[in-house]
């Protein structure tokens, strides 16, 4: 059984949908759990509408609209017979998120962005389901809430490994029975309490991984729009390599430093069973693309993984003393009640640097808490660089009319936060 996995961009238009049925033709005969992301866009889309709502700055029915109208648009492409039943149905779908924001918001806001958010999904995988059926590709599309358990943190469920093991187990697996093909979503979940939950954004990644583990799965493969793992985003980079084989390890710091080929939380559930990820072009689905495994191969070149918009802040304690375990807990603490994430930290005996994403509203409720002990000053514009496997050369080469603010090296990752000159 295999477990394959399609993100926004595969299912972007009617041609990609029409190509995910044309990949799926390939693996005939075989069960594969296909879970899909929202369309496109869709996500950011719902989003910006789950605010509207919300916080009512905005009208929220445009936006509805709009996303109403995207979907309609492929669908009719795809169903030219305009009575086919499936236009009722996607139509009784849009009336339920019409009602979703015509009611008060009755929780959190992360409560409330997931039960909107999660439409994405719902209505990609039931698009994508009724076509297949349309195009002769029998399938049974499955709510991956009742599958996928989760505790009630909105917008980052935690997974309850053993209840959604029992469900997958006693209620996902003998659907095979009737079906070789069994559609799902990814990103999200359910709560006891029969609340929709997401597990963090790009989360679809992840979902495919742990229905791999639990089901047992041969493989996961993402399909995607790049020909497999790269040394380098080519949004940033010339002449980027493919990788080949790839280590579970190798692939867990990449994606920990910020590749973003993949989620970082789908390495752990696949090592874990060492089941292998492939990672393959959905526009090439001839061609071998990546494979994550266990495997003695390291990295046959450099790799490198840009963060920009990063701002590099350093912390002075007023009073000269040193920076000991005592204040770092406490700073420490103070970005984590902000959610800010820390990519790289040094420590000097009266200075503590560390590089973090530029997110002007939670840097600024950082800084008003530690400035009345400390002297905090910030750098904008900076770029963190991380490059596995280097040696002077890649440092050379990513330094090029840069200043070097801040330099860290171990044995095989060398980090440097970098500013334009
Ligand atoms: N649709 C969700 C997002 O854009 C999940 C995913 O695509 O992985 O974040
Ligand atoms: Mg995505």
């Amino acid at each position: 059984m295999l477990v394959f996995k399609f993100g926004g961009a595969s299912v972007k238009d009617a041609d990609a949908v029409k190509n995910v049925a044309a990949i799926l033709q390939r693996y005939k005969r075989q069960k594969v759990i296909v879970v899909i992301s929202a369309m496109g866009k869709t996500t950011n889309a719902l989003e910006q509408l789950s605010k509207a709502f919300f916080y009512k700055k905005e009208d929220p029915h445009g936006i509805l609209e709009a996303i109403k109208k995207y979907h309609f648009d492929i669908v009719e492409q795809l169903f030219p017979d305009k009575t086919h039943p499936f236009y009722n149905e996607l139509e009784n779908t849009f009336v339920e998120l019409l009602w979703a924001i015509e009611d008060e918001p009755t929780h959190g806001f992360n409560h409330e962005y997931d039960q909107i958010v999660s439409m994405g999904e719902l209505i990609s995988t039931k698009i994508v389901s009724a076509y297949l059926n349309f195009a002769g590709i029998a399938n049974e599309w499955v709510d991956s809430r009742g599958v996928i358990q989760t505790d009630n943190t909105y917008r980052e469920g935690k997974i309850d490994f053993e209840l959604t093991q029992s469900l997958v187990t006693n209620d996902l697996l003998p659907k095979f029975n009737s079906s070789d093909i069994l559609i799902t979503q990814g990103f999200l979940g359910g709560t006891s309490e029969n609340f929709t939950t997401t597990l963090g954004r790009e989360g679809s990644d992840y979902t495919a991984a742990v229905l791999a583990y639990c089901a047992g799965a041969e493989s996961v493969t993402i399909w995607k729009d790049v020909p497999g793992v790269l040394n380098a985003d080519p949004k940033w980079f010339d002449n980027t390599v493919k990788i080949n084989e790839l280590t579970y390890q190798d692939a867990i710091e990449l994606t920990y430093y910020g590749a973003t080929v993949i989620h970082p939380k789908t390495i752990k559930p696949l090592q874990n069973k060492n089941i292998p990820l492939y990672v393959r072009s959905f526009l090439k689905p001839e061609e071998e693309g990546t494979v994550v495994k266990d495997s003695k191969k390291k990295l046959p070149i450099a790799s490198f993984i840009f963060k920009v918009n990063q701002v590099l802040i350093s912390i002075q304690p007023k009073d000269f003393s040193f920076i000991a375990e005592d204040n770092m807990s406490a700073i420490f603490q103070v970005f984590f009640r902000h959610g800010v994430k820390i990519h790289m930290m040094q420590l000097s005996a009266i200075n503590f640097s560390l590089c973090t994403d530029n997110d002007e509203e939670k840097i600024a409720g950082v800084l008003k808490e530690l400035q009345d002990e400390y002297r905090v000053l910030y750098n904008e514009d900076v770029e963190l660089c991380t490059i596995r496997y280097y040696d002077q050369s890649t440092i050379d080469r990513v330094s090029i009319n840069k200043q070097v603010l801040l330099e860290q090296k171990s044995r095989y990752t060398a980090q440097l936060v970098l500013k334009s000159l």
